[in-house]
């Protein structure tokens, strides 16, 4: 069993509470409700970040990525050009939230899930900074293992060892597998999740992430790197499945850029001076998993936890079942 001792929040640091029980997708729910399922895909998967999120894609596959001729040899000029852009997408994504929520601080704690800011004087960080060490792992290790796993699939397409399909003859079924990047990513998240929850994966791995209890824009991909490889892995499904660059675009800027905004910290983000004008924030669900540890493997659009008890909804039952569940699994 994993030590986590140290992964677990201090009392007194907790600050902004949104309101609970947590709500999830009612797609898992029985007997089945698809209209409900199909408008939560809508919104909040889709409006807005899915969508925004699809956007940047498509710029990026008809701006931003190597021609397809060029990507038929494993040359390096190519990758670290899928590098460069990767690497320029999350730090203006972490960047930008880091420079206004904990630099310029221009919410000051409002919104704030942890009342505390990100640490400097912590010895399990690199250089004793937490801000520092996130950058590092994101940029040395995480991007690089994601432009990794997306070179090998491009490099797969160019040369027609994997098959594409085109948006002009099956723009239905590339709309459908748009939306599916996210159920996807959700469904590998929590398979992948829960086995680096094993003792040997968590002692090697994870517990390199788990160290940020206090979550900022930088520790959503702020990994160890087997981490990485495993998390990444779900590219592997486009060399089964037949799909189309931007699907595989989309799919790492979903899974390499996004958790900057999951991880931030801040439930909402106040756009401008005026009073109650906010988007939506970081990602409640998740931060309870960075807080207690033994809940919330998954994700909203696919709540597979229901399945499987481990479920924390944010309300003082289900923190009792928590710690139930935690206790009797000690006594076993
Ligand atoms: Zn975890
Ligand atoms: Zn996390």
């Amino acid at each position: 069993m994993a030590d986590t001792s140290s992964a677990v929040a201090s009392p007194g640091t907790k600050g902004y509470e949104p309101d609970v029980p947590i709500t999830t997708s009612p797609i898992l729910d029985w007997p089945p409700r698809p209209l409900a399922s199909l408008l939560y895909l809508l919104k909040p998967v889709m409006l807005p970040y899915g969508a925004l999120w699809a956007a940047v894609a498509a710029l990026v596959w008809n701006f931003l990525t190597p021609a397809m001729e060029r990507m038929t040899n494993l040359h390096p000029g190519w990758i670290v050009e899928i590098y460069l852009r990767n690497a320029l997408m999350v730090i203006v994504v972490a960047g930008t939230l880091h420079l206004a929520l904990y630099r310029k601080r221009a919410q000051q704690q409002r919104y704030k899930y942890n009342r505390q800011w990100m640490s400097t004087t912590n010895d399990e960080f690199l250089w004793t900074n937490q801000t520092r060490d996130n950058m590092f792992w994101s940029l040395v290790s995480g991007v690089t293992i994601w432009t990794a796993y997306e070179s090998l699939t491009m490099w797969f397409y160019a040369n027609g060892w994997v098959a594409t399909v085109e948006w002009s003859s099956a723009w239905l079924y590339l709309s459908v597998l748009t939306v599916g990047v996210y159920v996807w990513s959700v469904i590998h998240f929590y398979l992948n999740h829960r086995l680096l929850h094993v003792g040997w994966f968590y002692d090697h791995a994870h517990y390199l992430h788990h160290r940020n209890v206090n979550t900022g824009p930088w520790t959503g991909i702020s990994m160890h790197p087997l981490e990485h490889v495993i998390y990444f892995s779900l590219f592997v499904l486009w060399w089964v499945v037949p799909a189309h660059p931007f699907i595989v675009i989309l799919c790492g800027l979903f899974q390499g850029a996004a958790p900057a905004v999951s991880h931030a910290g801040f439930e909402r983000f106040e756009l401008g001076r005026r009073e109650g004008r906010t988007a939506p924030g970081a990602d409640y669900f998740h931060h309870l998993h960075h807080r207690y540890f033994e809940c919330n493997y998954g994700n909203r659009p696919v709540p597979i936890d229901k399945l499987f008890g481990t479920f924390h909804d944010g309300t003082p039952e289900a923190h009792a079942r928590m710690r139930q569940r935690m206790k009797s699994r000690r006594v076993t």
